[in-house]
């Protein structure tokens, strides 16, 4: 008997394993193949290579054209080799995990969307373990076991290629109007996650005003953004839209491009140079949500240490491993006791995240349409994918186009 009667068999074991369906196509050989971008880590090479174009195996599967792929920090530190694994059998990894396109074909199971519709995939596939419960509920955000893969980034093909084929339960559908922003929604997925968490964990405080005309309200309460990066600013703009006090806590002194887009959704951008961590909450009032978007422990940490009373730090940067560094763990083990302080790590995100990713994205659209628009700095062809991965950063986000 299953330990887990009530769970539909779609979700027990993925029909369709996408990721390895694709025969690995070695450089400079020619057939059905296409342009894509990635990483062979034995060779330590990155670059374009000739791939296999993905067809329909399975009946529930779409082939999407692409049309816009996100470069993140993510794709960057696997292009340095320190994070991100090719799937079984090939030794290279299609790179890109922020992705929009449009659907060229749909297979006869498919049930919602059609030929000519916008979509965007989500990155994380569940493991196959029939005892992994977050798994088995489609949460596989919260796999329990490791096994998970993720299209770009972990054992399975990304999407920085000119068309993919997925399954209809890892693709949401977007309004034709919010076709040259769907790019940024993965990223904004990641806030919205975040939210959801603090949300749910902050109703350990009955005193507070969750809730107003039915929805989730930060009213009142003071958020800090750690970072102006593509995630730190979309993370400023669904914290803003949720109705918080709305701060963004960044290096680069003001004026700069990223405080103009603060600036101009009406959140506050206050630059570490004019005001140290310790003096924060003399300026902002008590702190009640971080929303950590910087990946630097030792400023994250730093951070976490002016959190105030009963509030929520949230962190989404995943550091790569380096020199330890001294943080003053007694004084942080001390506020978070006697502040009864929720500290929360959240990764990926699940498909209530992507619905309200849509939401907000259209509510950033109809409130501030030059600052979202701004947030993507410019659209390349794939040629210059080695100077986005490899190079300095610069802008907040840019984009590979296949359109
Ligand atoms: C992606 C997530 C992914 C995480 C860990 C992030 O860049 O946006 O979807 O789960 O990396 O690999």
């Amino acid at each position: 008997m299953s330990r887990i009667p009530s769970t539909p068999d779609y979700l027990l074991l993925p029909k369709s394993v996408t990721c390895n369906s694709w025969p690995a196509v070695r450089q400079g050989q020619r057939g059905n193949t296409m342009k894509a971008v990635g990483v062979t880590p034995s060779q330590r090479e990155v670059g374009i290579l000739n791939h296999s174009t993905p067809e329909l195996h399975h009946d529930d599967e779409i082939v999407v054209r692409t049309l816009d792929v996100g470069i993140c920090g993510t794709d960057r530190e696997i292009c340095t080799f320190v994070y991100g694994d090719p799937p079984a059998g090939s030794d290279y990894l299609v790179l890109g995990h922020e992705a929009m396109g449009e659907v060229i074909e749909v297979g006869p199971g498919v049930e919602n969307l059609r030929v000519g519709d916008f979509v965007v995939p989500s990155v994380r596939r569940p493991c196959k373990d029939a005892n992994c419960l977050p798994c088995r509920q489609g949460l596989q955000d919260f796999c329990s076991n490791g096994n998970y893969v993720e299209r770009g980034i972990k054992q399975c093909h990304g999407f920085m290629t000119e068309s993919f084929v997925e399954n209809e339960r890892f693709l949401t559908y977007i309004p034709p109007g919010l076709k040259d922003l769907a790019v940024l929604m993965e990223p904004l997925t990641i806030a919205e996650k975040g939210l959801a968490q603090a949300w749910a964990t902050q109703q350990r405080l009955p005193w507070v005003r969750h809730y107003e005309d039915g929805k989730p309200t930060g009213k009142g309460l003071n958020a800090v953004i750690l970072g102006a990066g593509p995630i730190g600013i979309l993370g400023a703009m669904a914290m803003k839209a949720a109705g918080f006090e709305t701060y963004v806590y960044n290096r680069s002194p003001a004026p700069n491009p990223k405080a103009e887009i603060v600036e101009a959704i009406g959140a506050k951008y206050i630059s570490s140079r004019d005001v140290a961590v310790r003096e924060l909450p003399e300026v902002i009032g008590s702190i009640d949500l971080v929303y950590e978007a910087i990946g630097i422990s030792s400023v994250a940490f730093d951070v976490l240490s002016v959190l105030g009373v009963n509030g929520v730090y949230i962190f989404t940067g995943i550091p790569a491993p380096g020199e330890k560094i001294p943080v003053d763990a007694d004084q942080l083990m001390r506020n978070i006791v006697l502040g009864n302080q929720a500290v929360i790590g959240t990764v990926n995100a699940d498909e209530a995240s992507f619905k309200a990713a849509i939401e907000d994205l259209a509510y950033f659209n109809e409130s501030w349409p030059e600052a979202i628009s701004s947030v993507i700095t410019k659209r390349y062809p794939i040629e210059s994918c080695r100077e986005l991965l490899l190079e300095r950063a610069t802008g907040i986000k840019n984009v590979i186009s296949f359109g």
